[in-house]
């Protein structure tokens, strides 16, 4: 803009201010006295100049010399560009020396001006001068008599002790002071590890500091003086209350040093307050705090001194919140007309509601972790550790609570994983079984932890450093952050309801997205009509024959080899698909349902353990070696790349008809109960050729205008397709012509994009993210690049040869923030997935659109 700003700027309201060129709490104070609030007189040295200042340049301009030449006392605070990356600590009572001490020995009394002065000689010599604060307690002790000290000896001796130390006389120039603190404030800012620690906060390399030079008010005096830290909203869930600490006769956090026996800020049985002690003061903090909430538009924590009585203002920063907090103020500010709802949706980032939606081990537990994998699936779950499905199920009917512990979970771990409160797995990556019904359960699950090794035969993990845990030893899984701890922290429960309810509302005025959500059991679709879905977008239909009854079943029916055996578990199949169809149509009613034609990896429904085998041998009235041998005939080298999806549809198409028939007649059946119209959307898994989609469609069509005839109903159905392999997106023109619509199965095909398995990438994703050869793990986080660019490939040549084709996305990464706000842009209709992950679809979806 070619406009030049001071080396110095004197913040007085309406003062320009950037944030990048003065820092961020240069900026809070300019609102903060904006709003009339009492602030004392400040300065704010640019991030420039403090650059020069690390190099001893001080060629700046020094507005604030009268301050200083006046006596006045100075602090000097950083003020980095952004609030989150922290900075150096703050430094007080700068001017301090001899003469300014007999000045306030008069209104402070000796003691209270020689404890100042003994404290600021300490905080310069140890912040400026680098020597030991330990030093100087000692010295303290040196000059006390039955635990009270005399400053006055103490002054002295830490003069003469910094003296011989340094080599040089304690500065007692204000100006010289000034200079050293402000220099050895910006040198800090440039130290090793200060750049460490904030690069961990998100700070990039060359991230600035602006340095303010305030007026001190004392916080020490006869009569009332203290300070504090207040916030007047529950950070836990944003109602209103008084909340902070106050510490009379101190400075600047003193009162948040937990050695210092701080009161608390409002009455509070466990000991004196300010609200109490100095009821005008509370009262005055409380009218400030709200005029704060209206200048910052946010609710604010205040840091605050009081002087004489009189409030002060050093600082405002929004106050400290949780997940839920921060939704519960996001609306009260929106209700009381603050911001707007757009602004309300745009606070919260999706990915913090799901610290809503789970239990979460609370803040103030102790950790104690023992491991650490891949966080597949959120929430925090605690209970004692079992290695089987069976002693799951044992476990949940003794009421117990317990947590699933496998090397890899198969359909045989479903009852147990509906048993158990929490899921550990050592292999396996973030689209592996466990996590994928993990997540559709809304359970917290932790997979690939590698770190650890589980037998589950033994019933035993041994960990890292060789220790060994047991069956009935109580752990804790974090299944965001992948942490599993040993024994029971607190935990918080989720609330939903409320400020909740109305935030999510909102959300949904604004997306164009659609969201709907995966449900396979009637207990799923419950659990999506709860959460509020615009309809169901997968139905991963084999997944309703994980049930034990029915495994055997269709066990028998992969087993078949002759048409009159696979027509006989056909038969037993079909009134079981149908019914659930059924409960699924009642209960979904006119909101559009996607039901997923059979698509197996057939591994997952082989038997594995020789009882397994036994008992299958038994119950279809073979030899076990005839099981064993169909087992070795079925037995793919690559199942994932193997029979699955439409291509046992081709091969084995009695299968496809029995399920197409499940759901006419469980459409005209609810049709003509509930006296409404279902148009069941039917889709067909894992094609990679138009002539696929051919040969299923016309077989669909013929059981349809069977079913037509046979119940005397007219039935409307739409055809569509999954893309998942790469094949499919490409050729999506040619597809497009005989499709209704196109769901982008994207666990698929990422898989297949990468040509990396998504049972096995677990084993080195954690390396390749840490190395930064994928910046996330694009099984959680789609990589837009690349799967991406041919998902925007497949949207474009499928709407050029057929515009009204509805497009959706039903892979695991419906439920992440970034690829929902990529599909809102690549022009999607929906995305869907599992029920406990749609609000931060829906509100990723309303960002996206704002
Ligand atoms: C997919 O591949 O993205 C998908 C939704 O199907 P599944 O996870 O069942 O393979
Ligand atoms: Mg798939």
């Amino acid at each position: 803009s070619g406009q030049k700003y001071p080396d110095c700027i004197a913040l007085l309201p309406g003062a320009d201010v950037p944030c990048e060129l003065y820092g961020a709490r240069a900026a809070s104070i300019v609102d903060l006295m904006a709003a009339d609030l009492p602030v004392p007189k400040a300065w704010a040295f640019s991030v420039e100049t403090v650059r020069k200042f690390a190099r001893s340049d001080f060629s700046a301009e020094f507005p604030m010399a009268d301050a200083v030449r006046a006596g006045r006392l100075l602090s000097v605070r950083a003020s980095a560009q952004d609030r989150a990356w922290g900075g150096p600590e703050t430094l007080l009572n700068i001017g301090m020396n001899a003469d300014l001490r007999d000045v306030l020995a008069k209104p402070l009394g000796e003691n209270r001006a020689d404890a100042l002065y003994f404290r600021f000689i300490q905080d310069y010599a140890v912040k400026v001068g680098r020597l030991d604060a330990e030093d100087f307690e000692i010295i303290l002790e040196r000059c006390s008599r039955a635990g009270v000290p005399n400053f006055g000896a103490a002054v002295q001796q830490s003069l003469a002790f910094y003296e011989d130390e340094t080599d040089s006389a304690f500065p007692s120039d204000p100006e010289l002071q000034l200079r050293q603190a402000l220099r050895s404030l910006a040198v800090a800012w440039g130290g090793t590890s200060a750049k460490i620690l904030r690069g961990a906060l998100g700070a990039p390399t060359d991230a600035g500091l602006g340095l303010i030079v305030q007026e001190m008010v004392l916080g020490v005096g006869r009569g009332e003086f203290g300070s504090g830290v207040a916030q007047f909203v529950s950070a836990a869930n944003g109602e209103k209350t008084a909340f902070g600490r106050y510490l009379s006769q101190s400075q600047g956090r003193d009162a948040m040093d937990t050695s210092k026996k701080a009161q608390f800020l409002a009455k509070d049985p466990r000991g004196p307050s300010l609200e109490e002690i100095y009821p005008e003061a509370f009262e005055r903090l409380q009218e400030l705090s709200g005029f704060a909430r209206v200048a910052f538009c946010d609710d604010m924590q205040l840091e605050f001194t009081i002087e004489d009585g009189a409030v002060w203002l050093l600082d405002a920063i929004p106050a400290e919140r949780t997940g839920r907090g921060a939704v519960a103020m996001a609306v009260r500010l929106a209700a009381d007309g603050l911001i707007t709802r757009q602004a309300a949706l745009q606070k919260i980032s999706p990915k913090s509601l799901n610290e809503i939606l789970h239990p979460q081990i609370s803040a103030k537990a102790v950790r104690d972790r023992i491991a650490n994998g891949i966080g597949a699936s959120p929430g925090a779950a605690t209970g004692r550790m079992v290695f089987s499905a069976t002693a799951a199920q044992a476990s949940e009917a003794r009421g117990e609570a317990c947590i699933l512990v496998r090397v890899e979970t198969t359909p045989d771990d479903i009852r147990g994983m509906h048993s158990a409160n929490g899921i550990l797995t050592e292999r396996g990556g973030i689209t592996s079984h466990a996590a994928v019904v993990a997540r559709g359960m809304g359970l917290p699950c932790v997979v690939g932890a590698a770190d650890i090794d589980i037998d589950t035969r033994a019933r035993k993990v041994t960990l890292k450093g060789g220790e060994v845990l047991g069956e009935g030893d109580v752990i804790t899984l974090e299944g965001g952050t992948g942490d599993v701890l040993r024994g029971a922290p607190d935990l918080v429960q989720p609330e939903l309801g409320g400020a909740f309810t109305t935030f999510m509302s909102w959300a949904d005025e604004f997306r164009k997205l659609g969201v709907r959500g995966n449900a396979d059991t009637p207990e799923d679709f419950r659990m999506a009509q709860a959460f509020g879905v615009d309809g169901i977008g997968l139905v991963r239909t084999e997944h309703m024959f994980f049930d034990e009854g029915r495994l055997t079943v269709m066990r028998e029916l992969i087993f078949a080899d002759s048409d009159n055996d696979r027509q006989a578990a056909l038969n037993l199949l079909l009134p079981m698909q149908r019914d659930d169809f059924i409960e699924m149509f009642t209960m979904m009613g006119e909101l559009p349902v996607c039901i997923r034609l059979l698509d197996p990896p057939l591994h997952e429904f082989l038997p594995s353990t020789r009882e397994e085998m036994q008992s299958l041998a038994e119950s279809m009235g073979l030899p076990l070696s005839k099981v064993m041998t169909r087992i070795d005939d079925l037995t793919e080298f690559n199942p994932m790349l193997g029979t699955r999806g439409v291509r046992l549809g081709i091969t084995a198409p009695e299968i496809y008809e029995m399920q197409a028939r499940g759901i006419f007649e469980a459409v005209a059946k609810v049709q003509n109960a509930k006296g409404i119209s279902i148009k069941p959307e039917i889709m067909i898994p894992l094609v990679s050729a138009k002539r696929e989609v051919e040969l299923v469609k016309s077989r669909v069509d013929a059981v349809a205008s069977a079913v037509q005839t046979e119940l005397n109903v007219k039935l409307d159905y739409a055809i569509g397709v999954m893309v998942e392999t790469p094949r499919a997106a490409l050729r999506a023109g040619d597809i497009a012509q005989n499709t209704a619509f196109m769901s982008f199965g994207t666990n698929d095909l990422t898989q297949m994009t990468y040509g990396l398995s998504r049972d096995d990438a677990g084993r080195f994703m954690r390396d390749y993210v840490a190395l930064g050869v994928f910046p996330e793990d694009p099984f959680h986080s789609m990589d837009i690049d690349g799967v991406g660019e041919l998902i925007q490939i497949a949207v474009d040549r499928a709407h050029a040869v057929n515009p009204n084709i509805k497009m959706g996305l039903c892979g695991e990464h419906g439920g992440d923030s970034a690829s929902v706000a990529f599909c809102h842009e690549a022009g999607l209709d929906y995305v869907s997935c599992s029920p406990f992950r749609t609000p931060i679809a829906r509100l990723a979806a309303a960002q996206a659109a704002l």
